[in-house]
């Protein structure tokens, strides 16, 4: 399947990250819109004025503003795959409406990217020993050059065991595709737990962000082939396996997480 991730130059990776205004907890990369911005300028032959978005409804505009074009693209478009930044530059650079599918196509695959209806109210990603912040932000640059710029992450609630009987199952992280959310278990707040093992759930539930649920015969299947290569580039795959496996029964035991 068509997978809406691309590793960007990793030369980009290392200019620094802004913050979009209105939306602290989005950044934009930098290095990448200025890029696009640059590519635009070069097919549309005059100054181009690049803004990256989160709109809702609006994903590509283009205005004419005393000769200068003033593009606003949704933040989707800033690790699209070459096919489709082409087809974008085409498009706003030279008014190609020939390339209007492809982006259409894209914007349809990318839905889950678009900010929600329902906003979230609340983050709280600092733990008393693990920053998922900070784990998000390393897991980003390091796997993805520092281009997901869309998706936030939050320790979940505690819950307690009902009628005192000891879990059977865990779910360690779980990803909302409304509300863009990343929610880790508090039960790996903990010292015991190591930090590649909390950037491995968020890394697989950042996956869950960038690759779509392929449907098979009328389901969703969240853990294709594709998702499951994916998933074995991280670092520390086969150990962090190993972890969980040693250590679930301490994480089902762990009190008020
Ligand atoms: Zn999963």
């Amino acid at each position: 399947m068509a997978s809406a991730v691309r590793i960007p130059d990793p030369r980009l990776a290392q200019l620094p990250l802004q913050f979009a205004t209105g939306g602290p907890q989005i950044f934009i990369h930098e290095g990448a819109r200025q890029a696009l911005e640059r590519r635009i300028e070069l097919a549309h032959g005059g100054v181009v004025q690049l803004a990256v978005t989160d709109n809702r409804r609006r994903m590509v505009t283009r205005t004419k503003d005393r000769g200068r074009l003033r593009v606003r693209l949704h933040m989707m478009f800033l690790d699209a795959p070459e096919r489709v930044i082409d087809a974008l530059v085409r498009f706003v650079g030279r008014e190609d409406a020939d390339a209007s599918g492809t982006l259409g196509e894209y914007i349809d695959q990318n839905r889950h990217r678009i900010r929600g209806d329902r906003p979230v109210k609340t983050v709280r990603p600092r733990g008393a020993v693990h920053d998922l912040a900070a784990i998000l932000g390393h897991v980003n640059e390091r796997y993805f050059g520092g281009s997901v710029s869309d998706v936030l992450v939050t320790w979940g609630r505690k819950t307690e065991p009902r009628d005192g009987r000891s879990r059977h199952t865990i779910k360690l992280g779980s990803y909302s595709t409304a509300e863009r959310l990343i929610r880790i278990h508090p039960c790996l707040d903990r010292d015991w737990v190591p930090r590649y093992f909390v950037e491995y759930i968020v890394y697989h539930e950042l996956l869950h962000h960038l690759i779509p649920a392929v449907r098979v015969g009328g389901r969703a299947l969240l853990h294709s082939s594709e998702f499951l290569r994916r998933e074995q580039e991280f670092r520390h795959y086969e150990r962090a396996l190993a972890w969980e496996r040693k250590h679930v029964h301490r994480l089902l035991r762990t009190r008020g997480a």
